[in-house]
């Protein structure tokens, strides 16, 4: 197995949902690639932090702080489409 093929399984493997010979081989892998290893111990961290319910809410509001940080992105990424559809249809009708 080579790292791109570790690397697109890694979390199914931290999760155990790989067939038995598909698991052997992605953990022979990490055993002698220490940069897939490195990976797969970020993952398993990350998903460790998800499947903690304490973890999930995240400190002080975190969720509530990044849901309304996507809608105003979201919000001026709108702002910002619809002027350049303005300046495009200004430049089209002054044509
Ligand atoms: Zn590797």
């Amino acid at each position: 197995m080579d790292c791109r093929s570790a690397r697109s399984v890694i979390n199914s493997a931290i999760l155990d949902a790989l067939e038995p010979e598909a698991q052997r081989e992605v953990r022979t892998h990490l055993s002698c690639c220490p940069a897939c290893y490195v990976e797969f111990e970020r993952s398993r961290r990350v998903l460790c932090l998800l499947a903690d319910d304490r973890c999930a809410a995240g400190p002080g509001g975190l969720e509530l702080r990044i849901v309304a940080a996507s809608r105003t992105r979201t919000v001026s990424e709108r702002t910002g489409l619809a002027g350049l559809w303005r300046q495009l249809l200004g430049s089209v009708s002054a044509i």
